[in-house]
C-alpha cells in the first residue's frame, strides 16, 4: 500500500500500459483517474478492471480547457491530487517525404503540447499538505534515437524526455517530481497500429515486424503493459523523492544509457 489515500490522474489510461499502471496504483491503495477519449474503453477500466477507486474521466488533452476543466474537476471531487501519469499519445510512421503537416501537428499536439499542458495545470494543485506531488511521463526508446521511418513520433518523444528535464529542474524545489518512463516495445494495441504501418511500408506480412522486434529485446520478449506498473508506482511513491528529471528504460535492455 504504497500509494495509500493518494489520488492519481491517468492520461489514455482507458487500455494499454495506461491502464495496467492505474490497476497498480489502485492495488496500491490510491484513488485512480482514468482519462481517455475512447468512452466505451473507459467505462469498461472502471468497471471491469479499476472498481469502486476507479473513476472514468472523458479527456482528450489536446483541448486545453477541458484540461483544466478536468484536472480542477479531479481536485474538487477527491480535495486533493498527488500523482500525474502522462501516458496519453499517438503514433504515426512515414518516410520523411511523405510526412504530412497534419500527421507532425496530430502527434505534437497529443504527445507534447497535451504533455506539458498537463503538467501545467496539476501543478496548480501540487504538492497537497501532506507528501509532495509525483509527475510520470511516459517517453519511449523512440526517444533516445532517430528511426527513418519513424521520425516524428521519435522527435515528439526527444520532446518529451526533454520536457521532463525542465519540469523536473523547474519544480524540484517547489515538491513535485517530474520523472519519466521510457518503455520499449510492448505489446498494446498502439503496437498492432505500429505493426500494420510496418506491414505497409517495408512491405512485410502483418505480424512480422511485431515477432521480430520481440525476438530482438535483449530481455527475450516484448514487453507487456504490467511491466511498466513498478517503475511507475516506485516514481509515484516517496522512494522516489530524490529522484529528478530522469527517464528511466523500462525496456529489457534495449537501451542502455
Ligand atoms: P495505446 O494506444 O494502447 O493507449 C493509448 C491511450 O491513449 C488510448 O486509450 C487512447 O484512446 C488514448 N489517447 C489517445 N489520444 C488521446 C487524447 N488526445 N487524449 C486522451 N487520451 C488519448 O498505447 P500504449 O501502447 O499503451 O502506450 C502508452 C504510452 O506508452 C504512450 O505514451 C506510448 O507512446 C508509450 N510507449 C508505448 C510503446 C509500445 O510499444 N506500446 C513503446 C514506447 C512507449
Amino acid at each position: 500500500m504504497r500509494l495509500a489515500g493518494k489520488v492519481a490522474l491517468v492520461t489514455g489510461g482507458a487500455r494499454g500500459i495506461g491502464l495496467a499502471i492505474a490497476r497498480r496504483y489502485v492495488d496500491e491503495g490510491a484513488w485512480v483517474v482514468v482519462a481517455d477519449v475512447d468512452r466505451e474503453a473507459l467505462q469498461a477500466a472502471v468497471d471491469d478492471v479499476l472498481g469502486e477507486r476507479g473513476r472514468a474521466l472523458y479527456l482528450d488533452v489536446t483541448d486545453q480547457a477541458a484540461v483544466e476543466r478536468g484536472v480542477a474537476g479531479v481536485h474538487e471531487e477527491f480535495g486533493r491530487l498527488d500523482i500525474l501519469v502522462n501516458n496519453a499519445a499517438v503514433f504515426d510512421l512515414a518516410p520523411i517525404e511523405d510526412v504530412t503537416r497534419e500527421s507532425f501537428r496530430r502527434i505534437f499536439d497529443v504527445n507534447v503540447e497535451g504533455a506539458l499542458f498537463m503538467m501545467q495545470a496539476v501543478a496548480r494543485y501540487m504538492p497537497g499538505e501532506d507528501g509532495r506531488g509525483k509527475i510520470v511521463n511516459m517517453a519511449s526508446q523512440a526517444g533516445r534515437r532517430g528511426e527513418a521511418l519513424v521520425s516524428v513520433y521519435c522527435a515528439s518523444k526527444a520532446a518529451v524526455i526533454s520536457l521532463t528535464q525542465s519540469a523536473g529542474l523547474a519544480f524540484a524545489r517547489r515538491g513535485i517530481n517530474v520523472n519519466a518512463i521510457s518503455p520499449g516495445v510492448v505489446d498494446t494495441p498502439m503496437w498492432d497500429e505500429v505493426d500494420a504501418l510496418f506491414a505497409r511500408y517495408e512491405h512485410r506480412e502483418p505480424g512480422e515486424k511485431k515477432r521480430l522486434v520481440g525476438e530482438a529485446v535483449p530481455f527475450g520478449r516484448m514487453g507487456v503493459p504490467d511491466d511498466h506498473a513498478g517503475a511507475a508506482v516506485f516514481l509515484a511513491s516517496a522512494e522516489s523523492d530524490y529522484v529528478v528529471g530522469q527517464t528511466l528504460n523500462v525496456d529489457g535492455g534495449n537501451c542502455l544509457n
